[in-house]
């Protein structure tokens, strides 16, 4: 039998303090879990590749907040502390001084953030930093474009070139 907690709906906003910040106002989300895992879908849709190059170089959790359901428009937002919402008696309808989010561990951080000559040609830019293929060094290894590979001067070998 599922808890009362599994069966509320909710709206999500799920923010890294370095990277997006997505509302998502579909109601449709059960848990915490839930919600990042939609943030991520939307953070790797997006063109721009700030959200994504963020998530990787930033170990800082994500932060993220149910919103019930019910809650509609302005609410939705004042629930987020984004916006405040006055009830008959001039009272703030939420107490959002302090943002109800739960911090969830960044599941896509890397501490070490480098890239393979394949992801340079697929990218068709200059990716930095590379790792050797071969001695595994990082920050060693330049691109050429007139071979169309990539040169490591620490063992002096072509990534695309065997052993
Ligand atoms: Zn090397």
């Amino acid at each position: 039998m599922e808890t009362d907690q599994h069966t509320q709906l909710y709206h999500a906003h799920v923010q890294h303090p370095k990277g997006s910040g997505y509302m998502m106002q579909t109601g449709a989300f059960k848990t915490v879990k839930d919600a990042v895992k939609a943030y991520l879908v939307l953070v790797d849709k997006d063109s721009n590749p700030f959200g994504r190059d963020a998530l990787l170089r930033n170990p800082e959790p994500l932060r993220v907040t149910l919103i019930p359901a019910e809650l509609r428009g302005p609410d939705v937002m004042s629930a987020v502390g984004f916006c405040n919402v006055w009830d008959e008696n001039g009272d703030d309808m939420y107490k959002t001084d302090e943002p109800n989010y739960v911090l969830v561990e960044n599941p896509r951080y890397q501490a070490e953030v480098c890239y393979d000559v394949q992801d340079v040609i697929d990218a068709e830019i200059t990716l930095e930093p590379m790792k050797c293929r071969h001695c595994s060094v990082v920050g060693e290894t330049t691109y050429h474009d007139r071979q169309g590979d990539a040169y490591c001067a620490t063992c002096g070998k072509w990534q695309l070139q065997d052993g």
